[in-house]
C-alpha cells in the first residue's frame, strides 16, 4: 500500500443508522478509503480518534461575512468562525459592501469576491450571484462562474446597484435560470405587506423592539412563498426560499410541492430557539429580517423540521456593526441581523445527542441537504470515499458555555450567550488539514488564504458509497 497523507483512525463514523468503529484515510485532501485500521494503508501522519465521532463538515450555505463593516467581519475571520464551528464550507451571500468587495452582480465583481476569499478564508467556500433589473443580461456569465444560484429581494435595496426586483423581473430571471440547475433564491416577504405594518406601527408610537413583529406580519412571508413558487413553476425553475422564518409558512410549501413546484426551504437556528419573548429579554439584539416568531410558530417550524419539509438550516450570519442602542427606543432604525455560522453545528448538535434528531437527519439538513441544493454534493457535505477531506471530530463528552468573548466571529454578541453545550468539537480538518483544534470554541490552525473558491454544479469525480462494510450503499437521509 502506497503512503498515504493522513489517516485518522479509532473514530466513530455513523453508517447505517449506526456508529461504527472505523477511520478514514486522506491523501492529496480526498477522502480514498474508510476502514478500520487494519485496511488503512501507512501514513504520513496519524490520527488516534480514540473513540470521538468523525463526522462531515458542516455546509452554511447562508453567510454575509463581506457585509458590513471590515474592521468587524470578513471573509477571513468568518472562515474562522466556520472552522471553529465544524462548518467547512460557506457560500457567501451576493450583496457585500464595497469596503469588502462589489456586490456579486456580475462576473468581474465574481472575481473580486473570489479572489478576497482566496486571499483570506481559512476554509472553502462558493459565492451567490445577485439579480435585479439592472444585471439581467450578465446573469449567464454568473452561471459560468460558478455562483450557487441567483438571489432576488422584493422590496428590499440591499447595497448601491443591487436593487429590489418588481415581479415582472423576477419572473425574468427565474425564466433565465430554467434549464440551468441553478435555484432562483428569494427573500419571501410581500414589501407592501410590510411597508404598510410598518407604517401603522410607527404612525402610533410603537417602535420598540417588542412590536417588531408586528411589523412583518407571516401573511408577509406566506404570500411571497405562494407567489414566488408560481412563478417557479411558471418558468420551469428551481425556486429556494431563503430564511424561513414561521411553521405557519408550511402549508404554503407543501400545497406548491403537491402541484409540482420543485421548491426548496431553509430555517435559520434562531427561528428555532428564539421567538417574540426575545425581543423582550434581548432588545434591539434581537432584530432579524423575518422578525422571530409566536412560540406556536416555533413548535411548527420544528414539526417541519423533523417531518422533511424544511430541507435545511443555514446560519444567515450578519454582523451590522452599528449601535444597538437606538434600536431600544426605534427598532426601525437600525440594521437586523446576528452572527451564527460558529454556533449553529455545535448547538443542532444537541439535539442528536438528546435523540429530538436522528444524526441522519442532523447530517442532512446541516451537510449532505445544502450541498445537494446548490450543486457542491458529493465533493462537500458527505463522508464518502472521493469526496473533500472536510470533517469534524466530535467529542461527546466535551463541555463548552458559550461565551461571546470566546468565538472567533468578531460580533459584539452573540444570542446564544450562556448556553451550555455537552458533545462539541473538537477538531475541524479541511481538506485534510487541520484548520480548528481544541474543544469548541477551538484554537484556529492553518494558513489564512488556504480555502479555495469552489464552483457549484462542477462535481465530475467518483465519490463513491463503498462504506466501512464494503459497499453498504450511500446511506439514506430522511428527506421530504
Ligand atoms: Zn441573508
Amino acid at each position: 500500500m502506497s503512503v498515504v497523507d493522513l489517516v485518522i483512525h479509532s473514530a466513530r463514523l455513523r453508517w447505517g443508522g449506526e456508529w461504527v468503529e472505523s477511520g478514514v484515510a486522506v491523501d492529496d485532501g480526498r477522502i480514498v478509503r474508510i476502514a478500520k485500521e487494519p485496511q488503512l494503508p501507512p501514513a504520513d501522519e496519524s490520527v488516534d480518534a480514540g473513540g470521538l465521532l468523525l463526522l462531515p463538515g458542516a455546509v452554511d450555505t447562508h453567510t454575509h461575512f463581506s457585509y458590513g463593516r471590515p474592521d468587524r467581519t470578513d471573509l477571513g475571520t468568518g472562515s474562522g468562525a466556520c472552522a471553529s464551528g465544524g462548518v467547512t464550507f460557506f457560500v457567501e451571500q451576493a450583496a457585500s459592501t464595497p469596503e469588502h468587495c462589489r456586490p456579486t452582480l456580475d462576473a468581474s465583481a465574481l472575481q473580486e469576491k473570489v479572489a478576497l476569499g482566496e486571499r483570506s478564508s481559512l476554509v472553502d467556500f462558493g459565492v451567490h450571484g445577485g439579480g435585479c433589473a439592472e444585471n439581467l443580461s450578465r446573469i449567464p456569465d454568473l452561471l459560468a462562474g460558478g455562483v450557487a444560484g441567483i438571489k432576488v429581494y422584493l422590496g428590499w435595496n440591499p447595497v448601491g446597484e443591487y436593487r429590489a426586483s418588481e415581479d415582472a423581473t423576477v419572473l425574468a430571471i427565474a425564466r433565465r435560470l430554467s434549464g440551468t440547475g441553478a435555484p432562483l433564491e428569494v427573500h419571501a416577504e410581500n414589501p407592501s405587506l410590510v411597508a404598510d405594518a410598518t407604517e401603522t406601527l410607527r404612525k402610533a408610537g410603537r417602535t420598540t423592539p417588542e412590536v417588531y413583529t408586528d411589523s412583518r406580519p407571516t401573511l408577509a412571508e406566506q404570500e411571497a412563498v405562494a407567489r414566488v413558487a408560481r412563478w417557479g413553476e411558471a418558468a420551469g425553475t428551481a425556486i429556494h426560499i431563503v430564511h424561513l422564518s414561521s411553521g405557519w409558512t408550511l402549508p404554503v410549501v407543501r400545497e406548491a410541492r403537491a402541484r409540482g413546484a420543485d421548491l426548496s426551504v431553509e430555517t435559520c437556528p434562531h427561528y428555532l430557539y428564539f421567538d417574540t419573548g426575545t425581543y423582550r429579554d434581548r432588545g434591539a439584539y434581537a432584530k432579524v429580517n423575518p422578525p422571530l416568531r409566536s412560540r406556536a410558530e416555533v413548535e411548527a417550524l420544528w414539526a417541519g423540521l423533523l417531518d422533511g419539509t424544511v430541507d435545511f438550516l443555514a446560519s444567515d450570519h450578519a454582523a451590522p456593526s452599528s449601535e444597538k442602542a437606538p434600536g431600544e427606543k426605534d427598532i426601525f432604525s437600525i440594521p437586523p441581523g446576528f452572527p451564527g455560522s460558529e454556533t449553529m453545528y455545535p448547538i443542532l448538535m444537541q439535539e442528536a445527542f438528546r435523540g429530538r434528531l436522528s444524526w441522519e437527519r442532523l447530517l442532512w439538513l446541516l451537510a449532505e441537504g445544502p450541498a445537494r441544493r446548490f450543486g457542491y454534493h458529493p465533493r462537500k457535505g458527505s463522508l464518502l470515499p472521493g469526496a473533500d477531506a472536510d470533517l469534524v471530530l466530535v467529542d461527546p463528552r466535551a463541555t463548552a458555555v458559550i461565551r461571546n468573548e470566546d468565538l472567533h466571529h468578531h460580533s459584539e454578541f452573540t444570542l446564544f450567550e450562556g448556553w451550555s453545550l455537552k458533545g462539541v468539537p473538537v477538531r475541524t480538518f479541511s481538506r485534510g488539514e487541520t484548520v480548528s483544534d481544541g474543544v469548541f470554541p477551538g484554537t484556529l490552525r492553518g494558513r489564512p488564504g488556504r480555502g479555495r473558491y469552489q464552483r457549484a454544479r462542477e462535481f465530475t469525480g467518483p465519490a463513491s458509497p463503498a462504506g466501512p462494510g464494503g459497499g453498504a450503499g450511500t446511506p439514506r437521509s430522511p428527506h421530504r
